[in-house]
């Protein structure tokens, strides 16, 4: 086999075989294939795409490039999500301790904020002493006493995602679907997960920016997942505005222990517990999204939910009672409030202005090598939907000196809309995509 061939075979829009896919990324991963060619190829399947097949066969060899977590012997249903990414999305620290509550086990590995969206990695570090870095003796513990674990992934997890991912970096095809699709489902079904959801956004704050590419991602992802034998479900959901009240990465966790404890804004709890009952559907504990529903609120009503949450912080070093003595108090020192220019509606938020002034400030990172700080954010007074009169705060930011604080002030204020009528109601939730 010669790696042209595989790249001629895919230019003209032919299927790559298993084989050819496997001789590729391996010998890509060994070093005898360079980059050169695999930029080559990548650039074809950018413009050429893939088959559901071919995405599905390029998926397990890239797991086959590593190692797989042995979770074997766990007693399960072990269930993950992954979400595309937005801005004020905690969806994961509130979602793992619910599900872990309804019976499942979930071994969640999470990544890092980069540009405008949060990464729930970087929200667990702010709690002291909390270790995002597990072994695997840690992990199977974790999943077997508390239900769920929070951790980062282990370098031998995928390498051929590590090495492809900065190729397609630099070579301008990351945006190609089977490659987002491999590079997702590979990382998350070495993890160990059995059963998967995914929340694919679309709107100002996510990646994919409208409704269509979105829904063009999770069919893929369903259809690879399916393809490879899980079970896959995808939700459609709106990203235009930041989810809940706060933005930030001690911020984001402040809130999640709020909504565990039954006082979290709609529009997270409404997109959590769907996710949370999905899980439940796939796990196969419920039989209906609307039975997971229940249960999945039940959880949090009886408070088994936040005992988990407090189970896992103690599991991962985290210090509780500081944490608790730290709820409402602990925040960046300067902070100050947007205030209304005007009166009436607002009609519209950039979530992507809102997320790069969130990484002016240090919640997010423009580079990999970057420090975010703890403290440092944004709380929402006001949101799309919602009417003011001039004056009014809409926004307060938290920031560790004036000048961060400025700069995220100066690319807050337009990022908000006002009109002099409601806009229309959100939905949230724009389609599911099932494949049990
Ligand atoms: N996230 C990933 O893990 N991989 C991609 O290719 C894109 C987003």
């Amino acid at each position: 086999m010669r790696a042209v061939e595989i790249i001629m075979k895919k230019r003209s829009g032919g299927e790559n075989t298993f084989q050819e896919l496997q001789f590729l990324v391996n010998g890509y991963v060994n070093g005898e294939i360079p980059d050169y060619q695999v930029s080559a190829w990548l650039m074809a399947v950018f413009f050429k795409g893939m088959t559901p097949s071919e995405t599905a066969s390029l998926t397990r060899v890239m797991i086959d490039s590593g190692d797989v977590l042995d979770l074997s012997g766990l007693k399960g249903p072990l269930v993950d999500k992954h979400s595309t990414g937005g801005v004020g999305d905690k969806i994961s620290l509130i979602l793992a301790p619910i599900a872990a509550a309804c019976g499942l086990q979930v071994p969640m590995m999470s990544g890092r904020a980069l540009g405008h969206t949060g990464g729930t990695l970087d929200k667990l570090d702010s709690i002291s002493g909390y270790t995002t870095a597990l072994d695997l003796e840690t992990i199977r513990r974790g999943l077997s006493t508390v239900g769920f674990i929070m951790t980062g992934q282990s370098e031998k997890i995928v390498p051929a995602d590590r090495l492809m991912y900065s190729l397609r970096d630099v070579s301008a095809t990351v945006e190609s679907v089977p490659l987002i699709t491999a590079s997702i489902l590979s990382k998350k079904f070495a993890e160990g997960a059995q059963a998967l959801i995914f929340d694919v956004k679309f709107g100002n704050g996510a990646f994919m920016k409208d409704l269509e590419s979105a829904r063009v991602l999770a069919h893929s992802l369903v259809e690879a997942g399916r393809a490879l034998g899980r079970k896959v479900v995808a939700l459609i959901t709106d990203m235009n505005v930041p989810l809940g009240v706060m933005t930030g990465n001690f911020l984001e966790v402040e809130e999640s222990i709020r909504c565990l404890e039954g006082k979290g804004p709609a529009d997270l709890m409404e997109l959590t517990y769907r996710q949370a009952a999905w899980m439940l559907v796939a796990g196969g504990v419920c039989k209906t999204a609307e039975e997971g529903t229940a249960k999945a609120r039940s959880c949090v009503r009886d408070g088994s939910a936040l005992k988990k949450f407090w189970d896992n912080v103690e599991l991962q070093g985290g210090r509780v009672p500081e944490l608790k003595a730290q709820l409402g108090l602990r925040r960046a020192p300067y902070f100050q409030d947007l205030l209304a220019p005007v009166g009436g509606w607002i009609i519209g938020m950039n979530s992507l202005e809102i997320g790069l002034a969130g990484v002016a400030l240090g919640v997010g990172r423009n580079r990999k090598e970057d420090l975010v700080l703890p403290d440092v954010g944004f709380e929402f007074f006001k949101k799309t939907g919602d009417r003011v009169n001039p004056g009014d705060s809409l926004v307060r930011i938290w920031s560790q000196d004036e000048v961060r604080l400025t700069q995220a002030l100066n690319r807050l204020a337009p990022a908000y809309e006002f009109g002099h009528n409601p806009p229309a109601p959100r939905i949230l939730i724009r389609e599911e995509i099932t494949a049990l």
